[in-house]
């Protein structure tokens, strides 16, 4: 597991203004989590470090949010822009290394927001947003990592490219637009085996040269390992159930 180092003086500062107790079973749900991880990783064969632990902090209280920041941990996933914004502008201006995730879906009329605020956007699923994507990166010089997201379920309801698109999108994101994709990111259907979808994902990142999987969530991230996740998005395992706001 990467587990970058804050300061001593960030981590003894931010330990100290949260509440202990909350920062005890923060720290005990991530134990838990990387050890699950861990386990599972062995279990494939699989290096545990290669896996990078997203903490999905949509709707979390700020204090469990600032107990995980105070335990060193750097990378974060959020599902909306605006809910992002407020949460992390003043953090990340505080310091710590943070990388930040989008996991959720983009309208193209917050691609300037998102590109100033993220490090990797996760829910790439359609021309017009790769390209005001690659405008609004050129335009700014910043190189976010990008993947693409892919229905597996080809759920109505859900973003992602279908499964039988897939291949053309991401020959079109690196030819018509000259962005790099980093691999590809799904959510299987609630109610189907979600190793189906997971070795579908597998399946189409191998046959497009892609070597990133970001796959698994708090009910099925140890699946989602034992089929080639490099990136599990795991929120109420690791802060606790999200209060209904
Ligand atoms: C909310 C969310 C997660 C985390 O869900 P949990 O079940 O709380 O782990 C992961 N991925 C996406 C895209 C999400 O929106």
């Amino acid at each position: 597991m990467k587990e970058p180092q804050a300061s001593s003086h960030d981590l003894n500062d931010a330990r100290a203004s949260v509440d202990p107790a909350v920062l005890d079973a923060v720290s005990q749900r991530r134990r838990a989590v990387l050890d699950a991880i861990a386990a599972a990783a062995r279990d494939g064969g699989r290096d545990p470090a290669a896996i990078v632990l997203t903490a999905v902090s949509k709707k979390q209280p700020d204090d469990r949010v600032d107990a995980m920041l105070a335990l060193g941990h750097r990378v974060f996933g959020e599902n909306r822009v605006q809910e992002a914004q407020m949460r992390w502008a003043s953090r990340r201006a505080m310091g710590p290394e943070l990388e930040l995730r989008l996991i959720g879906p983009l309208q193209t009329n917050k691609v300037r927001d998102a590109v100033a605020l993220f490090d990797v956007i996760e829910s790439v699923d359609r021309d017009k947003l790769a390209a005001a994507l690659a405008r609004e990166m050129e335009r700014t010089g910043r190189a976010l990592r990008l993947y693409v997201q892919v229905n597996t379920g080809e759920e109505p309801q859900k973003s992602g490219v279908l499964p039988g698109e897939a291949d053309a999108f991401v020959a079109r994101m690196r030819s018509e637009y000259g962005l790099s994709v980093e691999g590809l990111m799904a959510i299987p259907p609630a109610d189907e085996e979600p190793a189906l979808h997971f070795a579908l994902l597998a399946d189409i990142a191998n046959r497009n040269g892609l070597t990133r999987l970001s796959m698994g969530m708090s009910e099925d991230f140890e699946t989602a390992v034992r089929h080639g996740s490099t990136a599990v998005r795991v929120g109420s395992a690791l802060f606790g159930r999200r209060p209904d706001v």
